[in-house]
């Protein structure tokens, strides 16, 4: 029944108010100007490798093998200096903040001196699940050390995750948001969400703390979207997050729903009714799904196309308040819902903070949205969305997301990273191309010549 109302809801979203297209002839005409020399030039060789198959392949291949647990010394990430060189400078240095707090500060620092309304930072330490393997990895933690903690009472991963997390909330400031992996707690959490069974309350009284001290520096809190196999879990702990710290007509934490899933919009769905009958607000934050390769391909849509118009539609829905049943004539009242697109899909997040000012500026009801792309990746559409203000001046909320943590942690992280790359190659060729022409046009300013 539920899922009925949801997919006609969007259908209907989706014709009647789809996302208006991307006009880029308006946008700023350098919107890489504001990165400095060193970060535009390590863009343009990561962009360089990314946009070129036969340069991307092999380093996926050693990314992917070095990622693997329990590498001897020579292949150890940490262990061997020159690995461990090579990967910091380039990959690690792109795409994560630092290894130490006083690193991930300055990073922090310099990815809000670019304009963007903030960063969203987040602690590495996670565990990925296999689907095809039938097997969890904790990155950064050998298998051994998590056999034996297992059996202890106290599970000294949860312990170095709450101690992780919450160092992290003291790496930002006010306005910033803090990303949460809740996997990343280790075992003893993960296997309760495998089995269904709920989280033991250790990890929980850890998630609230964390939460009230967000709360407390009016930080917000994205729970991160995972692996099928714990999603579960994490969706049901957010709901319960969300309906006691979201009270005072805002979001301060924010569930994950992952678009390319076929079962998303019947899992908002039931998030909108439980959010109007409880009277909390809904923090959406939309991505399409990271997890393609490690998670069951059946529940994911057949076709990048599906994904796309489930992104689009459910963006949409929230946009015109007319989703999962909820808004429009005869439908029940549209529950506070403030939303948050994570995406580098141009189309996605042009169109969509056009609708949301085009509304605005014709009265017509919508949601406060906020927008995030991921540091090391697609700047030229942080910098275009910056750069699309409204009649007032206004720049849209944008926001850098990094990832913080040893580089063993981060492994994973990066190898997504990657594999996204690799899937996306009209992007990253585009972002090459803009990479290019920011440098040429550098170039010749330094040196006179004309344009
Ligand atoms: C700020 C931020 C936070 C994020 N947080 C999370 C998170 O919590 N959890 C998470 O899972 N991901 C997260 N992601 C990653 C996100 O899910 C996407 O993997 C990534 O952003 C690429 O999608 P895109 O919207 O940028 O656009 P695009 O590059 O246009 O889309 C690529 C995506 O389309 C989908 N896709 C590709 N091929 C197919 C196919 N054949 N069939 C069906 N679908 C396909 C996949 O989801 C793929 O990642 C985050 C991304 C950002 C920017």
């Amino acid at each position: 029944m539920v899922k009925g109302r949801v997919v006609t809801s969007l259908r209907n979203a989706s014709t009647s108010a789809t996302l208006p297209p991307s006009t880029p002839h308006i946008t700023s005409r350098f919107p890489l100007a504001p990165l400095p020399n060193g970060m535009l030039l390590r863009s343009l060789l990561i962009a360089g490798i990314s946009s070129k198959r036969l340069l991307l392949i092999p380093s996926l291949k050693i990314l992917s093998f070095l990622a693997k647990p329990d590498r001897n010394f020579l292949l150890h990430v940490e262990k061997n200096p020159l690995i461990y060189g090579i990967l910091k400078k380039t990959f690690y240095n792109q795409f994560c903040a630092g290894e130490t707090g006083p690193e991930t500060r300055r990073r922090v620092r310099q990815l809000k001196d670019l304009g963007l309304k903030g960063v969203i930072l987040t602690y590495a330490r996670e565990t990925v699940f296999d689907h095809k393997t039938n097997k969890a990895d904790v990155q950064g933690v050998d298998s051994g050390d998590i056999t034996s903690s297992s059996a202890a009472d106290l599970c000294p991963h949860l312990e170095e995750w709450r101690v992780g997390t919450l160092e992290t909330v003291n790496l930002i400031e006010e306005g910033d948001i803090l990303a949460v992996k809740l996997t990343g707690a280790g075992p003893k959490v993960t296997q309760a969400f495998a089995e269904g069974r709920p989280p033991p309350q250790r990890f929980l009284d850890a998630i609230n703390e964390i939460c009230a001290a967000c709360k407390a520096r009016s930080i917000q809190v994205i729970i991160d979207a995972e692996s099928q196999h714990f999603q579960k879990g994490i969706s049901a702990v957010t709901l319960d997050l969300m309906r006691k710290f979201n009270r005072d007509g805002s979001a301060v934490v924010y569930n994950t729903y992952q678009a390319y899933l076929k079962k998303t919009p019947s899992n908002i769905a039931e998030h909108l009714e439980a959010a109007s009958k409880d009277g909390f607000t809904l923090g959406l934050k939309l991505v399409r799904g990271a997890y393609i390769l490690s998670d069951d391909r059946s529940l994911i849509h057949d076709t990048k196309q599906d994904t796309d118009d489930a992104y689009n539609g459910i963006a949409t829905g929230a946009l015109t308040k007319q989703l999962g049943g909820f808004g429009g004539e005869g439908s029940k009242a549209f529950p506070s819902v403030n939303l948050f697109l994570a995406s580098h899909n141009r189309e996605s997040v042009i169109g969509a903070n056009k609708l949301h000012q085009e509304r605005i500026k014709n009265g017509l009801p919508t949601v406060p949205v906020g927008f995030g792309q991921l540091h090391g990746m697609s700047d030229e559409v942080s910098f275009s969305l910056l750069a699309e203000k409204d009649e007032n001046q206004t720049s849209p909320d944008v926001y850098k997301c990094s990832t913080w943590g040893s580089m063993g942690e981060c492994l994973a992280y990066l190898l997504r990273r990657a594999v996204e790359n690799r899937d996306a190659v009209t992007r990253t060729t585009d972002e090459f191309t803009a990479l290019k022409s920011e440098v040429w046009r550098r170039f010749k300013s330094t040196f006179g010549l004309s344009t």
